[in-house]
């Protein structure tokens, strides 16, 4: 008799996306009186910039032409835009990574989801707390999590991010625990903590010691704007042998909805004799035939003089965002934390999370995230995205002040 994958009974979440959603149909019906501002979601609000719609547009025209056409490319990515990545990504900022140790896919989700599989259903798993869910329900779903217990899965392990070391938690935070994989978030979401060189040289030299590996989500590396913050793990000495690295278009450069992201397998990463870029070469051949080529003329175009100058003024235009945000909560009497380096503001409410988001739905008509759909570290805080339109932000900050300044 068929049966189902038992471990997808353990799922939790799903639960926070689908209950924002319900209490605001909820407020909706009840008649709210005002346009309801969202500033919930971690997706992006601008239009692709004109370079890159221009080399996505010459994409589409090459494929209308027998001339010009492309069927599948290399699974892996054209060379056009792995090598744009290596040089412009890698190689300018000194690190050691080439052409071929770079991985184009649809996204960052999938990469951050699919790479567990390389992994015995029994290596120990760390993961951030709060997290971003993806980390947490693909270990699920593998059967590495053990039961759901008091909010928790048993068999994972949770790094406590806190106010008190920065929502940044080191490799101490594992204690007498020894874990094999540990994901990190940097610059993180939901709270938009960053990690010093100090921070992430501490977790390389903690994975060589104990053959571990690191799995670095770098989706927010665009928004860091401090020459001392890396943007990649690999600029860290030693860590192209024991992490792995993912990239994203979507916040970088607006691909939320056009998909194109990479994942970077150093081949010096060794596990038990056994080469960690040819078994992700394996998976990645054997899963995909890769991205779309217009999306990937796209992308590369976010390397052009003009692409980066446009990107780059998509995400100040952001951060100008975030730091309203800051400034108005901190007006508003509250401690805040992210927004620096992050489109991501997190700040903590005084009560529980849904308490203080349902205070704003009702009162302000406006649409955060609660913090606690992220872990039981997020219980407290709420997270603000600046990714919306300069007067719709402006206008939920004006009502969230109004409240609590009455
Ligand atoms: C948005 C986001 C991604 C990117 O996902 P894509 O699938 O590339 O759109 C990856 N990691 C985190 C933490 C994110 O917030």
């Amino acid at each position: 008799m068929i049966k189902l994958n038992s471990h997808y009974q353990k799922l939790q979440s799903g639960y926070l996306f689908v209950e924002i959603a319900r209490r605001v149909a909820a407020h909706i019906e009840r008649g709210a009186g005002r346009e309801l501002i969202k500033l919930g979601i971690g997706d992006v609000t601008r239009p692709l910039s004109p370079a890159i719609i221009q080399a996505f547009h010459d994409g589409v025209n090459e494929q209308a032409e027998a001339k010009t056409f492309h069927g599948y490319g290399p699974e892996q990515g054209y060379a056009f835009l792995r090598e744009a990545i290596a040089e412009y990504d890698f190689k300018r900022r000194g690190c050691p990574i080439s052409a071929d140790e770079i991985f184009i896919s649809d996204g960052a989700k999938c990469d951050t989801g699919n790479i567990q599989e390389l992994f015995a259903a029994d290596v120990r798993v760390a993961v951030p707390d709060p997290v971003y869910p993806v980390y947490v329900d693909t270990n699920v779903m593998a059967g590495r999590s053990g039961a759901w217990k008091d909010g928790r899965y048993s068999a994972l392990i949770y790094l406590e991010g806190r106010p008190e070391n920065s929502f940044a938690p080191g490799p101490e935070t594992l204690g007498a625990e020894s874990a094999d994989l540990v994901y990190l978030c940097f610059p993180n979401n939901p709270t938009g903590a960053i990690a010093s060189r100090e921070l992430l040289s501490r977790w390389v030299e903690w994975a060589l010691k104990n053959k571990a590996l690191l799995l670095f989500d770098a989706a927010y590396e665009a928004f860091i704007s401090s020459e001392e913050i890396p943007r990649s793990i690999y600029e860290i000495p030693g860590a192209d042998t024991c992490a792995v690295e993912f990239r994203s278009f979507s916040k970088t450069a607006g691909f939320t909805g056009t998909r194109c992201a990479f994942t970077v397998v150093p081949k010096a990463i060794s596990i038990g004799g056994a080469s960690l870029h040819s078994l992700w070469n394996r998976r990645h051949a054997t899963k995909t035939n890769g991205v779309c080529y217009p999306v990937q003329k796209a992308a590369a175009a976010v390397y052009s003089p003009q692409g980066q100058r446009e990107t780059k003024e998509s995400i100040s235009y952001y951060m100008a965002n975030a730091r309203l945000i800051r400034k108005a909560m901190q007006e508003a009497g509250f401690q805040v934390w992210g927004g620096k380096h992050s489109p991501y503001v997190w700040i903590k409410t005084g009560e529980d999370s849904w308490s203080t988001f349902d205070t704003l739905l009702q009162k302000a008509d406006v649409v955060v995230t609660p913090g606690s759909g992220f872990g039981r570290m997020g219980e407290g805080f709420i997270r603000i995205s600046a990714f919306n339109n300069r007067d719709k932000v402006e206008e939920a900050l004006e009502r969230i002040q109004k409240i609590f300044s009455a």
